[in-house]
């Protein structure tokens, strides 16, 4: 196993191995990305980090921001993110296939 891969198992595994959103687990780690909780405050590619010699308590320190992601769920935060839909617990495995529950209205039911 490459040294990259090793460092990326690590972070995964620093994370909970699993996606935050749907809980999907795999030994894939291609799957699994690093999403920054918030946009804005010094935002570093954790895959940079991972593949750059970085120390890894620098790496932990940037995790510590980041819940860990499969790829669909990292392109549905993307999705609502540059449309400016506050994300509301939408996962890639909510029931079989019943999107149609969830009203693209978001907030609308809200006080
Ligand atoms: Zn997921």
């Amino acid at each position: 196993m490459q040294e990259r891969d090793q460092r990326k198992r690590k972070a995964v595994e620093y994370l909970g191995s699993k996606c935050a959103d749907c809980g999907y687990q795999t030994e894939f780690l291609t799957v699994y990305d690093f999403h920054h909780k918030e946009e804005r405050t010094g935002k570093k590619e954790i895959s940079y980090l991972i593949t750059a010699n970085v120390g890894w308590e620098k790496l932990q320190r940037e995790l510590d921001k980041c819940i860990l992601l499969c790829a669909n769920c990292h392109r549905i935060r993307h999705e609502l993110e540059h449309k400016n839909i506050p994300y509301s617990g939408l996962s890639c495995v909510s029931g079989e296939g019943n999107m149609g529950e969830q009203s693209p209205a978001t907030g609308a039911s809200l006080p």
